[in-house]
This record gives C-alpha cells, sequence and structure tokens, in this order.
C-alpha cells in the first residue's frame, strides 16, 4: 500500500515523472485536502504521512476489504459536481462494505489527476469528506498521479468473525427483497443524456444519482438473519443473477411487487420497458434473502432504520432468473447484454 499523499517516495522513473509535470508546491497544496479526511480513529496508530499506515483491527473482527475506480467518461461525466464525485467515490465503496454486512473504517485514495485545480479539490474533498465524517471513517493513505481524471478507492471494514453476508447462502424457499426504489438513478441518468428541455430531471433523483446513500445500517442489522445479500450496482437483473449463481439456485421476481418511484412507474408505463428498475444499475440498494417467517422481524428493522423493505420474489430449484408481469406472463427483456443469468422458458 502506497500511502503518502503528493510525496515523491515512487520508484524514480514516477518520481521525475511526478515532478516534471506538477510543481512541488501543487503536490503540498493537494496533501493540504486530504491529510485528515474523515475523522480521527483509536485504531488508527499512523495514518496519511509515511510509507504506510497502520491500523489495528479489534480482536474478533474480520477486515472487509473492497475496491472501486470511477473513470472519467466511463463512470461519470467529466462536468460532474465535483463535490457529488467526491461523495460517491466513497460511497460505491461504502455500499459494497454494506452488502457484507461490515462496519466501514478506514479508506485509501488513489486519485489521477489531468491537472491540479484547487477549486476542484477543495469541492471533490468536501463531498467525499461529508459522507466519511457520516459514517465515521478516516483516509488513511493514498498516491496522486497526473493522467485521465480516476478516482480509485479501497475501503475497509470490521466484520464479526464469520458472519459475513455472502452471495453464496441463498436457500430454496427463501424469499428475495430489496432496500429502498429501483429505477431512480438509471432514470436521472437517461433524462440527464436525452437532455431534452421539456423533461426535466426531477431532484430528487439527480440526488440518487449522484449522492447515493450506502445502506450501511441495514447490512449490519440484516447480517444475523438474512441468507445472502448485495449490493444493486449493475442492475437487480445482473446482481441478483450473481445471487443465484453463487448459491446454485433460481429465483422468481414479481415486477408488479417491485418498489418505485412515481417517476419511474410513469417511465415504465410510458415506455412499456422494465429495463429502467431491472438493468440500469447505480442503485446501491441492498437486495438480499431471507428464509420464511422472518417478516415481522424484518418489519421491526424497515422501520427502525426508516428504510422500506420489500419482497419482491422467491428463490426456487430451477435455475435462472424469471421476471413475471403477471401470474402467467414472463417478462421478456429487450436489451441482451444482460441476458447472463435469464432464464429462457
Ligand atoms: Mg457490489
Amino acid at each position: 500500500m502506497e500511502c503518502i499523499f503528493f510525496r515523491c517516495t515512487l520508484p524514480r522513473k514516477r518520481e521525475e515523472w511526478q515532478v516534471e509535470s506538477m510543481a512541488m508546491g501543487e503536490f503540498e497544496l493537494i496533501r493540504n485536502f486530504f491529510s485528515s479526511l474523515g475523522i480521527g480513529r483509536d485504531d488508527v496508530t499512523l495514518g496519511v504521512g509515511d510509507d504506510c499506515a497502520l491500523l489495528t483491527v479489534p480482536q474478533g473482527k474480520q477486515l472487509a476489504v473492497t475496491m472501486d475506480s470511477l473513470v472519467s467518461g466511463v463512470h461519470f461525466q467529466p462536468d460532474v459536481d465535483p463535490a457529488a464525485l467526491g461523495y460517491k467515490a466513497l460511497a460505491v465503496n461504502l455500499s459494497d462494505l454494506a452488502a457484507m454486512g461490515a462496519e466501514p473504517a478506514w479508506f485509501t485514495l488513489a486519485l489521477t489527476l489531468p491537472e491540479s485545480d484547487t477549486q476542484w479539490l477543495a469541492e471533490f474533498s468536501r463531498g467525499m469528506g461529508e459522507l466519511a465524517v457520516c459514517h465515521g471513517v478516516a483516509l488513511v493513505g493514498g498516491d496522486t498521479t497526473r493522467g485521465p481524471l480516476t478516482i480509485t478507492i479501497q475501503a475497509q471494514g470490521f466484520l464479526p468473525a464469520g458472519q459475513a453476508l455472502l452471495r453464496s447462502g441463498a436457500h430454496v424457499g427463501d424469499l428475495v427483497y430489496t432496500t429502498g426504489t429501483l429505477g431512480d438513478a438509471g432514470l436521472a441518468l437517461c433524462d440527464q443524456l436525452s437532455k431534452t428541455p421539456e423533461k426535466p430531471t426531477f431532484p430528487e433523483l439527480i440526488r440518487r444519482l449522484e449522492r447515493p446513500e450506502p445502506r450501511v445500517a441495514a447490512g449490519r442489522a440484516l447480517r444475523e438473519f438474512a441468507s445472502s445479500a448485495i449490493d444493486i450496482s449493475d442492475g437487480l437483473l445482473a446482481d441478483l443473477g450473481h445471487i443465484l449463481e453463487a448459491s446454485g439456485v433460481g429465483a422468481d421476481i414479481h415486477l408488479d411487487a417491485l418498489p418505485l418511484s412515481p417517476p419511474v412507474r410513469a417511465a415504465i408505463k410510458s415506455a412499456g420497458d422494465w429495463s429502467i428498475p431491472l438493468a440500469s444499475g447505480d442503485d446501491y440498494e441492498l437486495c438480499f434473502t431471507l428464509p420464511p417467517g422472518m417478516a415481522t422481524r424484518l418489519d421491526e428493522i424497515s422501520k427502525s432504520l426508516q428504510l422500506s423493505m420489500t419482497r419482491i420474489g422467491e428463490i426456487g430449484l430451477e435455475p435462472g432468473l424469471r421476471c413475471w408481469l403477471d401470474r402467467d406472463t414472463l417478462w421478456k427483456p429487450q436489451d441482451s447484454g444482460y441476458l447472463h443469468f435469464y432464464a429462457d422458458d
């Protein structure tokens, strides 16, 4: 792990390249934005500022580790609000920790920048810091270089040993649930890309796209009784497909049960296409399976977290994922890009 921000401790070739392309004053400036991002934690013996961070994992806990990259032009528009980008880069990683039921603790950041823009960096670090403080995590190290804008974060969290929520735990007879609503971010992105002035994007949908709320508390609460879980980053079909594949089971999903916001419901009605809530991704809700008989307990958790948890289907023995429009009619996807796990009748 390279844990020094903008200091030249890299191999000579890269060091020379960095010094050549960014003045040392700029390195110091950038370092200022990130040297104390997030909260101070007792388990960080040494954070940003040396070759490595020194961290302590509590006794009896396992370390959950995840990493995600966001690339300009691939995962976000180059002119996106930098505060939202900083927020989201951390949020997608915390969402992966949430999917395992882990409690976020630390993260490292690798930042590739086309130039050193003070205002952009101030906003980017502010957005990232907001979420870091909100979830009690600390930035403990990182690296930077010059190049096309790319943000890579590795996040670490704690789990009681042996209690992680895995993709492989679903059983025949389990019920399939999802938190929140599906397709909001996908619809916001469609609206942004189509840029039709007569069709303004709802502010709430933009918030769902740019500032997704990682379901950390839900993941932690579900850890004790859900049989499997995943976060919906690539769309319900793809991500539930990962659970089915890892668990060696199939599922039936009832489209009329999907939790949808009014704009997504309207978009489905006008386009006659369910791919927005099923396949557009970026939802960062949790899809999980639950042994039958847990509905009352789940209701209590949903109420205490003020987060909806909706039953959308069942796990079955027959392999594949079937989406039902009604009792007798199977939905046929129009886009074959996400059909990898879709069952053909
Ligand atoms: Mg994930």
